[in-house]
């Protein structure tokens, strides 16, 4: 509640006021133009701002009573306690073009970079590490080192440039071939196969599957390795950082540039039909597009109807959060170094874990993305104490209890961690969905990533419906998952093509 007052305060203060000039500014021009956006995701918040830039009043309206969707930070156990409830580690929000753009450190955005961007333990109590620094990365991999550089410099060296073909929509010709072309080569192939060959080390081998399983694909599935290949590319471009106070410093400073620009974000407002908006020049919704059926209704032509309805969701996710007494106990003391960590042996055994994903079952070994954000951020816990998260794949809508398993793989590598646990809080598929209604099943991606859905989402028009004054604005369009306001800018620079005409 208090992230919606504070909102609501600012919007009173400042962007009633700039609101207001605007406004007349649009009066005398005599095409005062606004549009609504249903959600406040990053993606519906990021769409809000781009059309704000263009001199369009809009209102952002959000289900919850607090803005964010899968950029919040909320006391999910003890009081002082502050989990983020998704996004924690943001490589893609510091690697994206659109927000590189604003001025989100003007509106209280810090990045902390943990010594090591991420650490995977191994049962002979080491770690294998990723770090910033690509020298140093190509020292730790040891034999591997010439193999890493070969693979990952062209994209880390050219992130920006990269970013311009990976994070739009298809786009004909592509902007940079030659790196495109290149990504193709290597991020077509399975992660096991590309691991396999290229790595001899088993620790690199099991570095870069862990990061290939970001992707919810088995690492048997072509384009797996292009998941590991971005995300080691954006820890040596520009790092794994977390936001000091959590992701909702991410989305407060959104919102106070929207605000600055007069835009207005109306928390505690779910929006059940577009009519309820009223009369908008046009309208982006930050849902699924399962939802967006339900929200148009048969405003919709029925080839949107049907495609939206074939969307397919993604595998789950199986969270906790935990209340911690101590930092969590690794054996392999690296560990303590990294905000992320990847837990879940080596690379045979996440492919195992992630295959039993992809085939409707649930691992008996789950491969675990875990955080530790409090270690580098003193305000997410009281003194002395911390805050961490774990997550595992899962089938989509899973009602398995994955807390036993998760917990075994914990203690596998840090004994006695759950004699630190203070208080957890699971929240299955379905309790993610509850939180925010887009995480359908437990999918974090707004869909599967696999087939035509990896670069046709949730079709070959993208954002566009058959209404030109509806748009698709989530994750469920390209680039996919993440924090990056990507899927938001790319829609709503699109509706503002439609507006200019
Ligand atoms: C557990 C978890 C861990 C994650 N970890 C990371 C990470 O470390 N790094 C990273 O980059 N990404 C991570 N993600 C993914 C990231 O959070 C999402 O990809 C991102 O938030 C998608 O943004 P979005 O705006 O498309 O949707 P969302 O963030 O889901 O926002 C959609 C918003 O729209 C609102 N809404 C939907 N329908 C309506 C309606 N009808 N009326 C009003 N409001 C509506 C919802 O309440 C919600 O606030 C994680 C996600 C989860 C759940």
């Amino acid at each position: 509640m208090q992230g919606g007052w504070r909102h609501r305060k600012a919007k009173i203060s400042g962007g009633i006021f700039a609101l207001d000039l605007r406004r007349v500014r649009f009066a005398l021009k005599g095409s005062l133009q606004n549009a609504a956006v249903v959600g406040a995701g990053p993606n519906g918040l990021a769409g809000a701002i781009t059309l704000a830039q263009a001199g369009i009043a809009v209102t952002v309206y959000e289900a919850e009573s607090i803005a964010g969707g899968g950029a919040r930070t909320i006391e999910l156990t003890l009081p002082g306690f502050r989990h983020d409830f998704g996004s924690a580690v943001h490589p893609m929000a510091a690697g994206s073009p659109f927000f590189r753009r604003l001025p989100l450190a003007a509106h209280g955005l810090e990045w902390i970079h943990s010594p090591v961007a991420m650490a995977h333990p191994l049962d002979d109590g080491t770690a294998a590490l990723l770090v910033r620094d690509l020298d140093e990365q190509c020292r730790l991999v040891g034999k591997d080192g010439n193999a890493w550089r070969r693979i990952l410099e062209p994209f880390s060296r050219n992130w920006w440039a990269l970013t311009k073909d990976i994070l739009q929509p298809l786009s004909l010709p592509p902007r940079h071939p030659l790196l495109l072309a290149r990504m193709g080569a290597c991020g077509a192939l399975p992660a096991s196969t590309l691991a396999r060959r290229a790595f001899q080390e088993a620790h690199t081998r099991a570095l870069f599957a862990g990061m290939a399983a970001h992707s919810f694909l088995s690492l048997t599935q072509p384009f797996s390795s292009s998941f590991g290949i971005v995300l080691a590319a954006a820890a040596h471009a520009v790092g794994w950082p977390i936001p000091r106070g959590g992701s909702q410093a991410i989305t407060d400073a959104l919102i106070a540039h929207l605000q600055s620009l007069g835009g207005v974000v109306q928390i505690s407002t779910p929006v059940e039909r577009l009519e309820e908006l009223g009369r908008v020049d046009v309208a982006l919704c930050d849902t699924t597009p399962r939802q967006l059926l339900r929200l148009a209704g048969d405003r919709l032509h029925s080839v949107d109807r049907q495609r939206f309805s074939r969307f397919r969701p993604g595998p789950g996710v199986f969270k906790v959060d935990y209340a911690l007494s101590e930092p969590i106990p690794w054996r392999a003391k690296d560990c303590a170094l990294a905000a992320t960590v990847h837990v879940g042996g080596g690379e045979m055994e996440i492919a195992v874990s992630e295959s039993a994903v992809g085939d409707g079952r649930t691992s008996k070994h789950p491969f675990m993305i875990v955080t530790q954000p409090s270690l580098f951020d003193r305000s997410r816990a009281p003194l002395g104490r911390h805050t961490a998260w774990a997550y595992c794949h899962v089938p989509n809508g899973s009602t398995e209890n994955m807390l036993p398993r998760m917990e075994a793989q914990m203690e596998r590598f840090a004994p006695g961690f759950q004699e630190c646990v203070l208080a957890r809080r699971v929240f299955p598929p379905r309790d993610l969905e509850y939180m925010d209604r887009n995480l359908e099943g437990g999918d974090v991606s707004g869909g599967a990533v696999d087939g035509l859905q990896l670069f046709l989402r949730p079709g070959w028009r993208f954002y566009a419906t058959s209404d030109p004054s509806l748009y698709l604005c989530s994750s469920s369009t390209p680039p996919g998952g993440g924090v990056h306001g990507m899927c938001g800018h790319n829609a709503a620079r699109m509706a503002l093509r439609h507006l200019r005409r």
